[in-house]
């Protein structure tokens, strides 16, 4: 049985986090492009050398990137139950996903959106950036990445809202009170 669920939210909100533990749950595999991104930048590919420095500085890479990486990951499953984390991150990338999925006929089962105030994210992204040393964790990057995410990520709430799948989630608290929030509506 195909499931797709999309993973909607600002940097900082706890969206890998409660993906993994989801994706362990409802065995549904985490395609995430931000780990894909790093993935080929630690192994120093062509593509990780293309794109290292606009990942650096809190931009996004290109909509024709990101959308090959999750075209090649959904062709190679037999069925299609996955979580997207961090994509799609623009109105481009949400069309270009709806196109992959009618192909593969694999509709939208749900879209939880994790809502953190902007001041309580800046502090979380900083907290994290002491433990896991990330080159976009600097306090000039996490404002850039804010601000792209208020300007092409966050229209993606009207993208979905209408179609009535979209499930708001209240993203404060600890792991385990947002993940009983999350899996009320899921
Ligand atoms: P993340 O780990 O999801 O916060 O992504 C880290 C960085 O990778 C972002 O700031 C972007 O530079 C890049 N990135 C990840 N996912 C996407 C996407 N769907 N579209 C464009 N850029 C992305």
């Amino acid at each position: 049985m195909h499931k797709v669920i999309i993973f909607l939210g600002p940097p900082g909100a706890g969206k890998g986090t409660q993906a993994k533990h989801l994706a362990s749950e409802l065995e549904l595999v985490q395609l995430s492009t931000g780990d894909m991104l790093r993935d080929h930048m630690a192994r120093g590919t062509e593509l990780g050398q293309q794109i290292k420095e606009i990942q650096n500085s809190g931009r996004l890479v290109s909509n024709e990137i990101v959308v090959a990486l999750i075209r090649d990951k959904l062709s190679a499953m037999e069925s299609i139950r996955v979580i997207f984390d961090g994509f799609p991150r623009t109105i481009a990338q949400a069309q270009a996903l709806d196109v992959l999925l009618e192909e593969l006929s694999a509709p939208i089962s749900s879209v939880p959106l994790f809502e953190v105030p902007e001041a309580i994210l800046r502090q979380r992204i900083l907290d994290r950036a002491a433990k896991e040393n990330r080159a976009d964790d600097t306090p000039e990057v996490v404002e850039k990445r804010l601000q792209v995410y208020r300007d092409e990520t966050a229209p993606l709430i009207g993208y979905y809202e209408p179609r009535g799948n979209l499930k708001r989630i209240d993203a404060l608290g600890t792991t385990d009170e947002v993940y009983a929030r999350l899996r009320a509506v899921i």
